[in-house]
């Protein structure tokens, strides 16, 4: 209850951050209390540095992705794994086969193999996988020459989307956000609740013709409480949860984004209630991270959506969902660029497809993983 109490007070606060940047869904989970049957506290590991967890700033360009002259002397270090929950990351990537340099010495590191590309920027906290930007919970650190990642970073951000687990996905559960007296943001005389309909089902179709069964949380514009969306999927063992909704903030500002649950012990990307509680939803971080990713790829390559990262918040339809779960940010409904791919039916058919086409991905990628030795996904076990 007192946990509730300072998500009211909290929530407050946030809605003035997160109005400027979300649609309403994003909100609500601030005020949504922690299913008391299912939270259990955790022990956050201590941090031995960033105290000031710097929030990414939305606005701020990964210079990750920033093409660089490759300083190929000085070889980063793969030493012995560190200590306080972090991991050399050099180490790391060798177990998969990936080649470390530096790109700008001391500054921003490439780890590569055949098929995967990442680079990590000392001090900041997201990685860039195949050119797309993940949110991470720590800050990468870099200390006696080693460069440090996070253990749960490693865990449900990098080995999560590299190597993922064996998987199969039969059933999938739609949700097109908000619905009925809950319009969502609107802008220009729509609604984020239409909007999110007519996307949802395209996706749907899509899904179908492909042999994927496709549960719908609704199909009219109704109004619908947010723990119902995620009970829907489990009543009909959906395999995997994908929210669809909107953002709203001003004209200037585009780009879809996919989140995650956060975590457990870790702060949300964009600060939420405070409380860093580990809940149902966290027990699919690795595959959450995997299905966020595969969806934001598609949006950014496909519908060439500027690319706002993969993210972690706690959000209502997310935090205690029992299969893996994210929820798409299909663009901003109030920005410049994104309203000609949302506001019209040939652009906006363009968005669906990339949402069936990243969850077809997914579903490619965790049903073709082979059976592997007990030994696999043990790599930086804490
Ligand atoms: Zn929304």
């Amino acid at each position: 209850m007192i946990l509730m109490k300072k998500n009211l007070l909290t929530g407050i606060s946030l809605l003035l951050v997160a109005a400027a940047l979300c649609c309403s869904c994003t909100v609500n989970a601030a005020t949504t209390k922690t299913q008391t049957g299912t939270a259990r506290p955790v022990s956050i590991p201590k941090k031995t540095t960033a105290k000031s967890t710097k929030t990414q700033a939305s606005t701020s360009k990964s210079t990750t992705q920033a093409a660089t002259k490759s300083t190929t002397q000085a070889q980063p270090k793969a030493a012995a794994v560190s200590t306080s929950g972090y991991q050399n990351v050099v180490t790391w990537g060798k177990k998969h086969g990936m080649r470390a340099a530096w790109t700008q010495k001391n500054k921003t590191l490439r780890l590569s193999n055949d098929s995967t590309t990442i680079v990590l920027n000392i001090g900041a906290r997201h990685a860039s996988i195949n050119n797309i930007k993940i949110a991470l919970c720590q800050n990468v650190k870099m200390s006696g020459g080693n460069v440090l990642v996070s253990t749960q970073d490693i865990n449900t951000a990098l080995e999560a989307i590299t190597n993922p687990r064996k998987n199969a996905v039969r059933i999938v559960a739609i949700d097109p956000g908000h619905g009925g007296s809950q319009p969502g943001a609107k802008h220009s005389g729509k609604a984020e609740k239409d909007i999110t309909l007519l996307i949802a089902k395209e996706v749907r179709t899509l899904l179908q013709n492909k042999g994927v069964k496709v549960v719908m949380t609704r199909t009219t514009d109704r109004t619908m409480d947010l723990k119902t969306r995620p009970q829907i999927a489990a009543q009909n063992h959906a395999d995997i949860f994908v929210s669809i909704h909107l953002n709203a903030a001003s004209a200037d500002a585009n780009g879809a984004e996919v989140f995650t649950t956060t975590p457990a012990g870790a702060q949300s990307t964009t600060p939420d209630s405070g409380s860093t509680a580990a809940t149902r939803g966290n027990k699919n971080d690795a595959a959450n991270a995997l299905l966020a990713y595969h969806i934001q790829r598609q949006l950014v390559q496909k519908v060439q959506f500027s690319d706002r990262g993969v993210k972690r918040k706690r959000l209502g339809v997310l935090y205690d969902t029992a299969m893996p779960a994210v929820l798409v940010e299909a663009g901003f409904i109030s920005g410049s660029k994104d309203q000609k791919k949302l506001f019209n039916a040939t652009e906006r058919s363009k968005i669906a497809k990339a949402i069936a086409e990243g969850i077809l991905s997914y579903k490619k990628t965790v049903e073709s993983v082979k059976p592997t030795p007990t030994k696999s996904n043990t790599a930086g076990k804490p």
